[in-house]
C-alpha cells in the first residue's frame, strides 16, 4: 500500500516561497532597534486596516486576548451575560469568563457550523450585553439576522474572526463588507497557522467606533495614553515587529491564499458531493467562504473509523472539536445543545493549506471515496 505524509498545514512550504522577503525584513526589523510596538506595527494596522476597510486596527498578543480587551472595551462586568457558540475553539468563551461575565452558549445550524438569529434569541435576558457570533472555518455566520437581532435588544456584537480573515460578506442593500468589520468590534488571531498568521503569537482588535479604539488603544498598553499615566485598568498586549513585518509580507498574499484554499475546497466538494454518507460544507449566499478549515460531516457513524483509515494512509485531519465547550469541566452546565452535540461525533477536517498538491489531494479524495464504497 502506498503510504504519504499529508499534514493539515504546510507552513515551511509556504514560508519557502516568501523566504527572501520575509528574511530581509526580520533583520531590518531587528537592526532597528524598535521591537515592541514600533513603526512597522503601526504601518501593518494601517495597511491591515485599508484592506478590511474599517476605520481602526489596534495590533495586540494573541486572538485571546483580542477577544477580552473587546469585553473590557465595551465595559463588560462579572455577572453580565454574554451569548456565544459551544461550537468554537475555547477561547470565545475563556476570554469573557476570565472577566467574570458569564457565558451562555447557544447551538449552531449542522449544515454552516454556525450560529444565527434563531439559536441566540431564546438565550436573551436583562443580563445579556452581548452576542459573540463566531465565523467558525472561514465562513460569516448569518450576519445581517444577528445585525437585526442586537439592533432589537440594544445588545453589542462582537465578532470573533479568528478564522474568517479575507472573508466578505454581502449585505441586503449590497454592501459588500469584510467579517470583523459588520459588528461593534471585531477581533483575529494570527497565530501561525491562521489563515493570516505570522511566527509566533498575534491579534488584533476592529473597530469602526473611534472612541471605542481609543479606549482599546489605551487597554493594550497599562491604560495609559501618556507614559506612566494610567486612566484606566489595561493589560500588556502588543504585537511584536517581527511580527508585523511578516504580516506585512503575508497580507500582499492573503487574496490569493484564500483563492488556494477556496480551489482546494472546490475538488473537495465535487468529488463527495455525491456521497451520501458525507455532508460537504454549505455556503449561505450572503457570505463566500475563506475555508481556514475544510469540514465535512460523517453522517453514517464512522466518522472515527474514517479517521483511522486516513491517518494509516499517512494523511492527517483532525476533529475540531472533539468536547464542545458546554461540556468542558470550567464551563459545564446543564444547557442541551442538540446540534452542536451531534457535531462533535460527527465533524472531519481535511488537510487544507495553500501548499497543498494536486497530487496529494487526489490521493486523498480517492481513498476517502474508496472507504465509503
Ligand atoms: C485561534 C482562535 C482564537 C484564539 O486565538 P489565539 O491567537 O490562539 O489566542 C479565538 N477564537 C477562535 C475561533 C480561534 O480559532
Amino acid at each position: 500500500m502506498k503510504k504519504i505524509n499529508i499534514q493539515m498545514v504546510d507552513l515551511m512550504g509556504q514560508y519557502t516561497k516568501i523566504k527572501n522577503e520575509i528574511d530581509a525584513n526580520i533583520i531590518s526589523s531587528i537592526e532597528s532597534g524598535r521591537y515592541v510596538n514600533g513603526p512597522i506595527v503601526k504601518q501593518f494596522s494601517e495597511n491591515l486596516s485599508s484592506y478590511l476597510n474599517v476605520r481602526n486596527v489596534i495590533p495586540c498578543a494573541n486572538g485571546t486576548d483580542a477577544l477580552q480587551i473587546a469585553f473590557m472595551a465595551l465595559g463588560l462586568k462579572p455577572g453580565d451575560e454574554i451569548i456565544c457558540p459551544s461550537w468554537t475553539y475555547i477561547a470565545t468563551a475563556e476570554a469573557a469568563a476570565i472577566l467574570g461575565i458569564k457565558v451562555i452558549f447557544c447551538d449552531v445550524d449542522l449544515n454552516t457550523f454556525n450560529t444565527q438569529a434563531d439559536l441566540i434569541e431564546p438565550h436573551i435576558n436583562d443580563k445579556t450585553k452581548a452576542i459573540v457570533p463566531v465565523h467558525l472555518y472561514g465562513q460569516s455566520c448569518d450576519m445581517y439576522s444577528v445585525i437585526k437581532l442586537a439592533e432589537k435588544y440594544k445588545l453589542k456584537i462582537i465578532e470573533d474572526n479568528a478564522q474568517a480573515i479575507g472573508c466578505k460578506y454581502t449585505l441586503p442593500n449590497g454592501d459588500v463588507k469584510y467579517t470583523g468589520t459588520l459588528g461593534d468590534i471585531g477581533t483575529t488571531s494570527f497565530y501561525p497557522s491562521k489563515n493570516l498568521g505570522c511566527y509566533g503569537d498575534g491579534g488584533a482588535i476592529f473597530t469602526n467606533d473611534d472612541i471605542l479604539a481609543e479606549k482599546i488603544k489605551m487597554i493594550v498598553n497599562h491604560g495609559e495614553k501618556i507614559k506612566y499615566h494610567h486612566e484606566i485598568v489595561g493589560c500588556n498586549s502588543r504585537l511584536d515587529s517581527i511580527q508585523a513585518e511578516i504580516l506585512n509580507v503575508k497580507l500582499k498574499y492573503l487574496d490569493n491564499y484564500n483563492s488556494s484554499r477556496k480551489i482546494m475546497a472546490n475538488n473537495y466538494n465535487l468529488a463527495f458531493e455525491e456521497i451520501d454518507e458525507i455532508q460537504i460544507p454549505k455556503i449561505i449566499s450572503s457570505s463566500e467562504h475563506v475555508y481556514h478549515q475544510y469540514t465535512l460531516r460523517v453522517l453514517n457513524g464512522r466518522r472515527d473509523h474514517l479517521k483511522t483509515y486516513l491517518n494509516d494512509l499517512g494523511i492527517s485531519s483532525m476533529i475540531y472539536y472533539p468536547i464542545p465547550i458546554h461540556k468542558q469541566k470550567p464551563y459545564r452546565n446543564n444547557q442541551v445543545l442538540e446540534n452542536t452535540d451531534i457535531l462533535s461525533n460527527e465533524v472531519i477536517s481535511l488537510p487544507m493549506h495553500t501548499e497543498l498538491e494536486n497530487s496529494n489531494q487526489d490521493f486523498i479524495i480517492d481513498n476517502l471515496i474508496k472507504f465509503f464504497k
